[in-house]
């Protein structure tokens, strides 16, 4: 169910960390009808969670995932609807609700992308802490809490991007200083080449904001783990949380990042000028074609060296 390119890390991890981008979770859990309440899959996987006591649908949704990783169903992962019963539905919706305002805060601030484990836990009752906890432990992010700002992060500041004639300031974001020494070689030389030069729209994300993403893309998605993932990874799968091969995400300096459709960004000079020397600052594209597993990404590139 997840895609194995290059090792356990290389996970679509979408950069969309735009609160406002989000559609409302409200509309799209009531619009997600015709999803069946028990496709809990394999009847090992169902006879296990109840030899374990454990009835929850949603760690038995994830112990299916688990089983379709292992590939033991892959036809059910194509035509599935929710992994969630409607219970945990409208609790990630409640999820997105509580957090919406902390996350937008942060954003503001520019402190997003090094949100804590405690952080994202801190406002949620008992039953919103288990759809985290389960979701932490099926992606294996479960560890400690470190603090992501104690990590060896560069802080960039100073990022506009330029639309109908108005500048806006890209939130802060954070790289590795490899990648930051690196990236900041290749805009200049491009920026000599083209006269214009490629701005970092998400850089270093941390777990439990990687699992904020995760979640506020479910609705989009129909609740579906193995579609959403194709989109924004689950924390622990995304090359955002990588410290020795960080990926960041390429926005142009009018404002465009291939959201709506990935051409936009593959048509750019820029793009074009990426597939030729990107590399020689070691930088590499990560999803180059849309498969069963990713989706295209051609602003979304890896850092190697
Ligand atoms: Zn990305």
């Amino acid at each position: 169910m997840y895609p194995n390119r290059s090792g356990p890390t290389a996970i679509p991890c979408r950069h969309k960390h735009s609160v406002n981008s989000i559609e409302d979770p409200t509309t799209l859990a009531s619009g997600s009808k015709g999803i069946a309440k028990h496709r809990w899959g394999t009847g090992f996987m169902n006879s296990l969670a109840r030899q374990m006591k454990i009835f929850t649908p949603l760690l038995q949704g994830l112990l299916v995932c688990a089983a379709l990783a292992a590939g033991a169903d892959k036809a059910f992962g194509e035509k599935s609807g929710s992994d969630f019963s409607p219970r945990d539905r409208k609790l990630i919706v409640s999820i997105l609700r509580t957090l919406g305002p902390l996350i937008k805060d942060r954003q503001t601030a520019g402190r997003a992308p090094l949100l804590r484990w405690s952080e994202l836990a801190h406002s949620l009752n008992n039953k919103q802490r288990l759809i985290i906890r389960n979701l932490r432990q099926y992606s294996g992010a479960a560890g400690d809490d470190e603090d992501p700002s104690r990590q060896p992060l560069v802080r960039l500041d100073d990022q506009y991007i330029r639309t109908n004639g108005q500048a806006t300031a890209i939130p802060p974001q954070y790289v590795t200083p490899a990648v930051y020494d690196a990236y900041t070689r290749m805009s200049q030389d491009m920026q000599k080449d083209l006269g214009t030069a490629l701005r970092i729209e998400s850089g270093y994300r941390s777990p439990a904001y990687q699992l904020y993403l995760f979640l506020s893309h479910l609705p989009r998605y129909r609740f579906n783990i193995a579609k959403t993932s194709r989109h924004v990874a689950l924390p622990g799968r995304s090359e955002h949380g990588s410290l020795h091969h960080l990926a960041i995400d390429l926005i142009n300096a009018e404002g465009i990042n291939g959201d709506d459709n990935p051409r936009n960004f593959s048509v750019l000079p820029e793009y074009r000028w990426m597939t030729l020397h990107a590399k020689e600052y070691g930088f590499g594209l990560s999803f180059q074609e849309p498969t069963i597993d990713s989706a295209f990404e051609p602003w979304h590139w890896r850092h190697r060296q």
